[in-house]
């Protein structure tokens, strides 16, 4: 049975009919008032995954569902709208005027470009009419279809575990005939829940938190330090093609990519050692939201996962919160690592996250980290240092790169070389 819709839709007899996607809208429906404003969010984010796709196309609403459809290959339209938050469901489905006699038409071409030659496939119809106007009831035509094709075709029905599942939704206007369910995002359209800056490390953990970020409404902007200028160049490059994969699913986020070798270097003069990593994580927790000030965000977003290395103790974890002024959301507290390691595998970002870099973490790292940093002892060391002069010397210095945009046609496998430069 063809998995792509690209496949079938231009055999004999589906030629002539006209293709769409349709698109079943997430959570938005339960958004009471704000449901419009919802939608709205939606259709954009939908048009601009649509960019540069290669032909014209158009949107349509019916009832917590989008209709997508245009001059450009079936399967590429389902590959974009597949891309974007908000939408549990995609399937490519044929159009036709609302009429028992259309409807019945094309399910008899369906089926025999489906199920044509092979005698012995089953198949169940389960229409649904949302236009109540329609004649017929859904049960009603769901026999009516199912009988035609039955006598026609000769096709056995099988109503638990057809090989071909044909759907029917009656619109008022137009019904849709469709036989695959792809997988969306799901979640809400990206935005709708505002703005935040994730911390995005070249690990497994960063990314999915990220993702996850993306998927509950949150547009993301991603910061990343290095240990320039003690270390290569590597880390930033891994965070580039990471950024460039989690802009396929959310409107282009930006990419700062700050030096941090020098102020990591000024923290271990200052007398951090075992504390060293905690301060530098809190260091990059106040030039992010100094950072996200700006943009402005509203949250940082990080990897943390409770207890899974030493800088994530509950201790540590409360010591850098309180360096932070804004919320720091950490979606993966609970995860274990296998999990987190599966959903980097399933979102396209674990290839990029198991090459090798040089983690500016790992530079000066004491050979014990402690598990219970006190905010005090912190203190003790960063007034030794004019932090806001650091940070703000951290900001002057960063590089803000835009890795690729939602219309990227080609997913990314590798590490790759940042495209745009600009000095922010
Ligand atoms: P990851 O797999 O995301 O690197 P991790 O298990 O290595 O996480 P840590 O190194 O302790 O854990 O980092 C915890 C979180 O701190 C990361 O998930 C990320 O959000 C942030 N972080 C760590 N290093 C960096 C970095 N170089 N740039 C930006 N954020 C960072
Ligand atoms: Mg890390």
């Amino acid at each position: 049975m063809p998995t792509r819709a690209g496949e079938i839709a231009g055999a004999p007899g589906l030629d002539r009919h006209r293709w769409c996607v349709l698109l079943k809208h997430g959570e938005i429906f339960l958004r009471g008032r704000n449901k419009a404003a919802f939608q709205r969010r939606l259709h954009d984010n939908l048009r601009r995954a649509l960019h540069g796709v290669g032909g014209s196309t158009w949107i349509k609403s019916e009832p917590n569902v989008t209709v997508l459809g245009g001059q450009v290959p079936l399967d590429d339209l389902v590959e974009r709208a597949r891309r974007v938050v908000g939408f549990n469901l995609v399937q490519p489905a044929l159009r036709v005027p609302s009429t028992v006699e259309d409807v019945t038409g094309a399910a008899l071409d369906l089926l025999t470009a489906l199920c044509g030659g092979r005698p012995g496939l089953s198949f169940a119809v389960h229409a649904r009419r949302r236009d109540k106007t329609f004649p017929l009831t859904s049960s009603r035509l769901s026999e009516t279809v199912g009988s035609r094709v039955q006598r026609e075709l000769g096709l056995p029905v099988d109503l638990s575990s057809p090989d071909v599942d044909l759907n029917i939704e009656v619109a008022r206007k137009e019904s849709y005939l469709s036989w695959l369910r792809h997988p969306g995002q799901g979640g809400l359209p990206v935005g709708a829940s505002g703005r935040a800056l994730v911390l995005l490390s070249g690990g497994y953990d960063s990314p999915v938190a990220a993702h996850r970020a993306i998927r509950r409404g949150l547009h993301c902007d991603f910061v990343h330090f290095t240990g320039a200028p003690y270390t290569n160049p590597s880390s930033t490059y891994k965070a580039y093609a990471l950024a460039r994969e989690l802009n396929r699913c959310q409107p282009a986020g930006q990419l700062h990519v700050i030096a941090l070798g020098a102020a990591q270097k000024q923290l271990a003069l200052a007398g951090a050692e075992r504390f060293q990593v905690v301060a530098q994580r809190r260091l990059m927790v106040r030039t992010a939201c100094a950072l996200a000030g700006r943009l402005p965000a509203e949250a940082l977003v990080t990897g943390d996962n409770l207890g899974q290395v030493a800088s994530q103790t509950l201790t540590n974890i409360t010591t850098v919160d309180e360096a932070a002024d804004l919320p720091v959301l950490r979606p993966l507290l609970g995860w274990d690592k296998q999990e987190i390691i599966d959903e980097a595998r399933s979102i396209g970002t674990a290839g990029i996250s198991v090459l090798p870099d040089e983690d500016c973490c790992k530079l000066l790292a004491p050979r014990r980290v402690t598990t219970g940093a006190r905010p005090a002892e912190l203190a003790r060391i960063e007034k030794r240092i004019d932090m806001d002069d650091l940070v703000e010397e951290l900001l002057r210095g960063r590089e803000c790169l835009t890795p690729g945009s939602s219309s990227g046609s080609s997913p990314s496998t590798g590490t790759s070389q940042p495209r745009t430069v600009a000095s922010a």
